[in-house]
């Protein structure tokens, strides 16, 4: 796998933490679940946070552009691709993009990166 996507996929995932992280503490009902938390929330967050930072500050420039743009208008800035079709928008692929995952490669209808599953 491309090292860059391999970033990408890791930030996504620190990404949906931060996100499950924010509703957990958002939701009261889980007050006693939080007092066995190792870390505070709080602290988790700004964990996240700082290493979230220092990842995207490893992205090549071109990738970082990229994936600030799509960041701000969806969750996941890289998309699944199963049997040729993109589930960040459902589009199909064009099949002459070898499906690999050794390159950078994103969908020319909604421009997230993809991730080839097949
Ligand atoms: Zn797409």
């Amino acid at each position: 796998m491309h090292p860059q996507l391999e970033i990408l996929l890791e930030l996504q995932d620190l990404k949906a933490q931060q996100r499950e992280l924010a509703e957990a503490t958002a939701d009261t009902s889980h007050e006693i679940e939080r007092k066995v938390f190792r870390v505070k929330p709080e602290d988790a967050a700004a964990q996240l946070q700082s290493k979230i930072e220092e990842m995207e500050s490893v992205l090549a420039p071109d990738v970082a552009d990229r994936y600030r743009i799509i960041s701000r208008r969806r969750n996941r800035a890289v998309a699944p691709v199963l049997n040729g079709i993109c589930y960040g928008c459902f589009m199909t692929v064009p099949t002459g993009v070898p499906p690999s995952n050794d390159e950078i490669r994103w969908c020319e209808h909604c421009g997230s990166f993809l991730y080839f599953v097949d």
